[in-house]
């Protein structure tokens, strides 16, 4: 595949992408897919997935995982709610994250991803080892599945993230890259991240936001990609520079409004194929 072909985060019935059917009429070549509900990630199911993008000639990049109460509603409730952060919930998730890393083995897909929750600035925090161990346990099980395992960025800061790697200390562990997020939770400047993390860097989104009034506290606002604060070309370009070749997958978080959702993308595509002409010329 040529670099940065250009794809979509896509969902069957859970998550924030767009439904199954937008897909071919976007046209484009690669998508990010979230997890399908649990009673929809049988093997059957994912060979039928699997099945379908043959014949649109789509590939499945990476297979997303997500959690029944999990809620994005403001950055506290991030830290109660989601991924493998919050204790009580821990064990009953990661046995989901196996079913869905075999659900993405199926899919031929090598990358399983997830936002892991807030993971702890401070490697003295009591949770951390715990967050820690439940990471290689993960890690280990997607190595047997010749997967690797992406963690989305945004609510760790990039020093966080890198402490985070380290001890972790597995080498299929890598990074979704989200410029957005990292407006969104205040968590830093997106392109001094991108440079940061840069080796560890396997997957990436495109999506846009506008700094939250009090960053870290509340939510920034994510917005039609080239209308925020990431300055897309300056992202592009230092993609360019860190010699990232996969996917562009967009994404815009507005499901409950297709139709915008879907003409939006449309026009983030333009704006991606544009700047790829530039840049890559
Ligand atoms: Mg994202």
């Amino acid at each position: 595949m040529d670099a940065w072909p250009i794809g979509v985060f896509a969902s069957v019935d859970a998550g924030l992408g767009v439904a199954w059917n937008v897909i071919s009429e976007l046209g484009v070549p690669t998508i990010q897919l979230h997890a399908p509900s649990p009673e929809h990630r049988t093997p059957e199911a994912a060979k039928s997935l699997r099945d379908q993008l043959r014949e649109m000639k789509v590939e499945c990049t990476a297979v997303f995982g997500g959690f029944e109460g999990e809620s994005y509603a403001d950055i506290p409730t991030v830290e109660k709610t989601i991924g493998l952060v919050p204790e009580s919930t821990r064990e009953s998730r990661f046995s989901e994250m196996l079913e869905i890393s075999d659900f993405a083995k199926v899919l031929q897909c090598d990358a399983v991803a997830l936002h892991l929750g807030f993971v702890p600035e401070d490697a003295q925090a009591p949770n951390y080892q715990d967050i820690v161990a439940v990471t290689q346990r993960l890690c280990d099980y997607c190595s047997d599945n010749d997967q690797f395992l992406h963690l989305e960025t945004g609510q760790e800061t990039a020093a966080g993230l890198l402490r985070f790697i380290d001890a972790v200390d597995r080498s299929n562990l890598k990074i979704n890259f989200d410029p957005a997020n990292m407006i969104l939770y205040g968590t830093g400047h997106p392109v001094e991240a991108l440079r940061q993390l840069a080796p560890h860097v396997r997957s990436i989104h495109c999506k846009d936001g506008t700094w939250s009034s009090k960053p870290g506290e509340t939510f920034g606002s994510e917005v039609p990609l080239g209308q925020g604060d990431v300055i897309i070309s300056d992202y592009l370009t230092t993609l360019k520079e860190i010699g990232y070749e996969g996917p562009l997958t967009i994404e815009r978080e507005i499901p409950q409004d297709p139709v915008r959702q879907r003409n939006e993308i449309l026009h983030a595509i333009t704006v991606l194929e544009d700047l790829k002409a530039t840049i890559l010329a």
